[in-house]
């Protein structure tokens, strides 16, 4: 039964890789040209109504945003991919010429999402030649390169096992800036599992950030059918209603030794943080006649994030 239940939750990594692929086909995210290498069938998947492009546009953008704000701290960064599934992030920062800056991206999550990915990277060279040095190990589960490490491991361990390995080996190195990001991954955890991999990144790095994404709020009459959808699935939600509000989620940050936290809904985000050209440009790919509804779905959604850094050097991570 355990077994069902992870299964469950590793296909939702599919779910998304789906979407960001339709996203991609009507031209929400006309630079991503790596996700259609991760999703199996990629021919057949059938497009996602119009309001599921444009939250997973939002998202992505604003995450995007995050991260380059990061790489743009200081002159090299680390970045932690948590439950990273088919994620194409790695790839399209490459692309754009970033890996000068990034001394190493870890990508980590069960084995039989790493080994998927592992093989894709392996045998493709749209994908490998941003990989160039790799290397596959436990029977595929695993990918080693000078810059990018693919790691399958069950976030809900103990991180001292979990991800103290990479420390240990000398693939991260507490003095380099580190940015963790948890995409659509803490709520398929229970909450003590996922503060105790904030807190191991607080207590292994001298400068910290930490991004999370996820559904939150879910106790209102729209989040009650948002919930009930996912449990039809037999996705269990153990971290869900862990930090059911805009200011619950920043805590998951500030209880953790973080230095200060916010938290934004994409709701707002879409209404105050993409420009007006991009969302004209939006406009022109597909009809949305449900304004409300689009509002309603977005406002159920959450990213926060966090910042750890020595009290003295404040200043240093105001841009993030
Ligand atoms: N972060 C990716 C994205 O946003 O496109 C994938 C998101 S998908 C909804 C959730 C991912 O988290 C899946 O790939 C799943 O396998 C992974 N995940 C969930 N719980 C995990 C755990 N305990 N250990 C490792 N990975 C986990």
């Amino acid at each position: 039964k355990a077994m069902d239940k992870d299964a469950a939750i590793r296909s939702t990594d599919s779910d998304a890789a789906q979407a960001r692929l339709s996203a991609v086909n009507k031209g929400y995210f006309p630079d991503d040209i790596f996700i259609q290498h991760l999703v199996q069938r990629a021919r057949f998947v059938p497009p996602r109504p119009p309001l599921i492009n444009i939250g997973t546009f939002v998202r992505s953008t604003a995450i995007d945003a995050l991260v380059n704000a990061w790489i743009h701290l200081s002159p090299q960064v680390q970045i932690v991919s948590l439950g990273a599934g088919s994620d194409t992030r790695y790839f399209r920062l490459a692309n754009a010429g970033k890996l000068p800056s990034i001394a190493h991206y870890v990508e980590l999550d069960f084995p039989e999402n790493t080994s998927r990915k592992a093989a894709a990277i392996f045998r493709n060279d749209v994908l490998g030649r941003h990989v160039l040095d790799r290397t596959i190990h436990q029977g595929g589960m695993e990918l080693r390169s000078k810059h990018y490490t693919l790691l399958p491991v069950d976030l809900r361990g103990p991180p001292s096992s979990t991800l103290g390995p990479l420390l240990a080996s000398g693939t991260l190195q507490r003095s380099i800036p580190t940015l963790f990001i948890s995409e659509c991954v803490f709520v398929y955890m229970p909450s003590s599992a996922s503060n105790a991999i904030v807190r191991w990144f607080a207590e292994s790095f001298d400068i910290v950030g930490g991004l999370v994404y996820e559904m939150f709020g879910l106790t209102d009459s729209f989040g009650t059918v948002m919930r009930s959808n996912l449990m039809s699935r037999n996705v269990d939600l153990p971290g869900v209603d862990a930090y059911p509000t805009l200011s619950s989620q920043s805590t998951r940050f500030t209880h953790e030794q973080f230095s200060h936290a916010t938290s934004l809904t994409l709701k707002t985000i879409r209404q105050k943080y993409i420009s007006p050209s991009e969302l004209d440009r939006i406009a022109t790919l597909e009809m949305l006649d449900e304004i409300e509804e689009l509002e309603l779905v977005l406002e159920h959604y959450v990213i926060s994030w966090g910042v750890k850094v020595a009290p003295d050097s404040q200043a240093e991570c105001a841009a993030f």
